[in-house]
């Protein structure tokens, strides 16, 4: 049975019902605070629990928040995944870790982003001053922040961006939104240091996953792809027997960033990965052998979703004196287009998620011994 009551629409919902599906299967929740509140002074922390042996060589760990608002659908994943440990238990040598909300502040604010206007997913990258060179990004960067919410003025702002889109050609627009170093009030921007998340993920890793041997990542994530599919994505190199792994466990319905770069025509695909979270665990766990997924749900086209983002980024640059309702308006269509209130995209999910999980387990379970 599929209970859709794992969903919410709120950080402190999703994390009380995270909280009680721990307590119902006993398991001790290690929180790791944060010093900034939500919109109605929520307190915002990261919270992570470790079911199984301790010991464990093999290790799944399940992060949900990476892209802040995508969270909520991402705890709903790991909130069913948890209740349902009353009915199964892990194999021997299987440890599983759940992150939750490893960017609170995004997830309570409904944005992608961190409090720093940071892209989470771009902030993996080495910091040794070179950061990520997208000279695309520059030539977009003035019409994807539009200087009005709506009216006379947000027409002329798009109508200026579908020019420059058009100018430049659909390939290298894309690359353009693959991340960028150098404006940091910008679309994702990778930050110049380890932001907050990206230490409470390194502390968490120090404490649950150093002495493991393999170690299968899963990043949860919802916009882009077919609405209401979970369409796995590898980030290691091909050659790798982690990728041939993960080819084992997910079949064809698997996919890696490799093949999305060359169906998009990126000529370095592995300059915008490298800051991605899930490469970021490559490199904290340099010991272990490490698959790097992820899970992107589909939910709308990327016009919508787009649409949604740019009125975002204006109520962060332009609108502070906004009136509390198109404040509230921006924020419920952003969180609708990353997590749509509708039956049948939920139960898919929550179906899918549950899939991979089982996979993955299985799949860890029965690599032979390293
Ligand atoms: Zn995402």
């Amino acid at each position: 049975m599929i209970n859709l009551g794992h969903f919410s629409t709120s950080y402190t919902v999703a994390r009380e019902k995270f909280l009680k599906a721990a307590e119902s299967v006993e398991l001790p929740v290690h929180s790791i605070s944060h010093d900034l509140l939500g919109p109605n002074n929520e307190v915002l922390a990261v919270d992570a629990v470790h079911v199984g042996d301790p010991e464990a060589t093999r290790l799944i760990i399940v992060i949900s928040g990476t892209h802040g608002v995508e969270g909520l659908t991402g705890s709903a994943c790991q909130s069913a995944w948890l209740s349902q440990l009353q009915q199964t238990a892990l194999p021997d040598d299987v440890a599983v870790l759940l992150i939750h909300a490893i960017n609170p502040y995004g997830v309570a604010w409904h944005r992608r982003v961190n409090e720093d206007n940071v892209d989470l997913n771009r902030n993996f990258i080495s910091h040794d001053g070179s950061g990520i060179c997208n000279p695309y990004y520059a030539q977009v960067h003035e019409f994807m922040i539009p200087t009005a919410y709506d009216g006379e003025e947000r027409v002329t702002t798009d109508l200026a961006l579908a020019e420059i889109r058009n100018e430049l050609g659909e390939d290298v627009f894309q690359i353009a939104t693959l991340g960028q170093s150098s404006h940091p009030d910008g679309f994702y921007y990778s930050g110049d240091k380890p932001v907050w998340s990206n230490l409470v993920l390194r502390k968490l890793l120090d404490t649950y996953a150093l002495k493991r041997k393999t170690v299968s990542v899963i990043d949860l994530h919802t916009g882009l792809g077919a609405y209401g599919y979970g369409l796995v994505g590898i980030a290691n190199d091909p050659g790798t027997p982690e990728l041939q792994w993960a080819r084992d466990w997910y079949g064809e319905a698997m996919t890696t960033f490799v093949e999305v770069g060359q169906l998009f025509g990126y000529p370095d695909y592995s300059a915008y990965t490298d800051g991605m979270l899930i490469c970021g665990i490559r490199k904290m766990l340099p010991d272990a052998s490490v698959i790097s997924g992820g899970i992107e749900f589909g939910t709308y086209g990327p016009d919508e979703i787009q649409a949604a983002e740019r009125s975002d980024a204006w109520l962060y640059a332009h609108g502070s004196n906004a009136p509390q309702e198109t404040k509230e308006a921006i924020r419920r269509d952003l969180l609708e287009v990353y997590q749509p209130p509708k039956t049948d995209w939920q139960e898919m999910v929550l179906t899918r998620a549950g899939q991979v999980m089982r996979q993955t387990v299985n799949g860890i379970a029965n690599l032979p011994l390293r």
